[in-house]
């Protein structure tokens, strides 16, 4: 039996063709439901949901043997006890630094609104630039607006989010795509099923 964590979301959309193309579906009932563990075509192997940033927990723990998250959750999670397997080329994103056009960010001590804190500290510190994170969940583009930061660290897609709140990408810290995961103690006790279900993802990206 194997158990694949997947992520809510823009994230999911992307993944099940991906995974239907690799022979493993999930039927439209089952995504309806309300089940947290949903039965694939194949009896061997169960799907579960999560948010974005529980994947490689559950994965870490051996909760979940396979998993599917962004690039952007593995970094700011660490991905201590997972091997990262497959680059899948979908959700594709960029991790930037944005503000508001006059914004000088050579100055003291930034202050930056972010969700990615881990991500956000190690960027900076690695330049020697001194910061203080706020942590937030949401709506961070709301934070240079009212004051709360200088700038903020998000995953800038078309643009179109910062453009209607008048920022600006300023700099990149990461270019940011889906990647497939395993929980690194099933690798090896699972080493045949994990090895031949991540091949035929791969043989059909
Ligand atoms: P956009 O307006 O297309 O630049 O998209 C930016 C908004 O979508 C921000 O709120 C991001 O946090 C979110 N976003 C963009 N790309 C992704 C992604 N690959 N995964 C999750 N969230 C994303």
């Amino acid at each position: 039996m194997l158990t694949i964590a997947l992520s809510k979301g823009r994230i999911l959309e992307q993944t099940l063709p991906l995974l239907e193309k690799a022979g493993l579906s999930i039927s439209a009932k089952e995504l309806k439901s309300r089940k947290l563990i949903l039965d694939t075509n194949l009896g061997e192997i169960k799907v579960i949901i999560l948010r974005a940033s529980d994947v490689p927990v559950f994965v870490q723990h051996g909760a979940a043997d396979i998993g599917i998250a962004g690039k952007d959750v593995l970094l700011e999670h660490g991905a201590v006890g997972l091997f990262e397997l497959l680059d899948l080329g979908i959700s594709k994103c960029r991790l930037m630094v944005a503000a508001q056009a006059n914004q000088d960010l050579a100055k003291g001590t930034l202050r930056i609104a972010t969700k990615y804190v881990n991500s956000t500290k190690r960027y900076f510190q690695s330049q020697g630039r001194q910061v203080e994170v706020i942590k937030l969940s949401g709506a961070m583009e709301l934070a240079p607006i009212v004051g709360l930061a200088h700038c903020i660290v998000d995953l800038v897609d078309t643009g179109n989010t910062l453009k209607a709140n008048n920022l600006v990408p300023l700099e990149l810290i990461e270019n940011i795509s889906s990647r497939l995961i395993v929980n690194s103690a099933s690798f090896n006790t699972k080493h045949s099923e994990i090895s031949d279900w991540v091949d035929r993802v791969k043989d059909n990206l």
